[in-house]
């Protein structure tokens, strides 16, 4: 499995000469079969998405984006994205499934006066539908999805497998409790731990310095720590530091990732561009 890291940043885009080795754009990851040339799945569609579309040099997107949840810096690359508008694209959308038509749900945020057009208006190759937690065959990848905590809409994790190697994506995810557990953020969420249960990469939420996280606790994300502990304790055997705040420069994520080195499994931080082969 191949990975193309398009977007990295959490909550909105971090344009900027401080942050231009890291990226800007938010969250967009691109996965690939070994046997894949184009990818078919893509995982979130925030401004990073418009980055696949160079990627993909000229040619259609076909194939699947899974959106984790709804909020805008995971959404907002659907419209700027034009491998879809490609005569020859074929889009499919999926959100996780919270009792509402997919295209009515994404258009709450996604019409006039929000935006200039709906959904539907992407183009005749664009569909949108709902996707239930439990185990799916999505363009070829065994995906498993599962609600995990987060805040303010329905969030989903993915574990996203070929059969060879496996990834665990949980861009936007928090501790239920803090001050307790193993490593003090409260006992590992069943979900989270289900998902990233000896993957090969852990691709989570790390929004936060463990300084910072006591008083943004409420925002539903986690601090660069958490996810360290959470693969240690499932099993996973690398991790992506993911959805990088806003503010956070490239000398500080440096400095984050030299922090966590030596630790019970190697860290390094999503930066856009990249390919990650498994
Ligand atoms: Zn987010
Ligand atoms: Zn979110």
């Amino acid at each position: 499995m191949r990975l193309l890291v398009c977007g990295v940043r959490g909550s909105t885009p971090a344009p900027g000469p401080e942050f231009v080795r890291y990226g800007g754009n938010t969250s967009c990851v691109a996965v690939l079969a070994d046997d894949d040339e184009l990818p078919r799945l893509v995982l979130d569609a925030g401004t990073g998405l418009g980055r696949l579309s160079k990627e993909l040099g000229g040619e259609a997107f076909v194939g699947t984006i899974l959106l984790g949840h709804l909020h805008w810096d995971h959404t907002h690359g659907l419209p700027f994205f034009p491998a879809g508008y490609h005569p020859d694209a074929k889009v499919q959308v999926l959100l996780p499934e919270q009792g509402e038509d997919a295209e009515e749900l994404l258009g709450r945020a996604f019409s006039p006066p929000h935006f200039p057009i709906w959904p539907r208006q992407l183009g005749v190759g664009w569909r949108f539908d709902s996707l239930k937690e439990g185990e799916h065959d999505i363009e070829g990848f065994d995906v498993l999805a599962r609600e995990i905590p987060h805040k303010g809409g329905r969030t989903f994790g993915y574990r996203v497998s070929d059969g060879a190697s496996s990834i665990a994506y949980l861009s936007d995810h928090g501790p239920v409790a803090y001050g307790a557990g193993p490593d003090g953020f409260g006992p590992y969420h069943e979900a989270a731990m289900a998902l990233a249960s000896g993957v090969d990469l852990l691709i989570h939420d790390a929004q936060h310095t463990a300084a910072e996280f006591p008083s943004r606790s409420f925002m539903g994300h986690s601090a660069v720590d958490y996810p360290v502990g959470l693969a240690k304790e499932a099993g996973a055997r690398s991790v992506l530091l993911f959805h990088h705040d806003p503010p956070r420069t490239d000398d500080e994520l440096d400095a984050i990732v030299e922090s966590l080195a030596g630790g019970p499994v190697p860290v390094t931080a999503a930066a856009e561009g990249v390919v990650i082969t498994l």
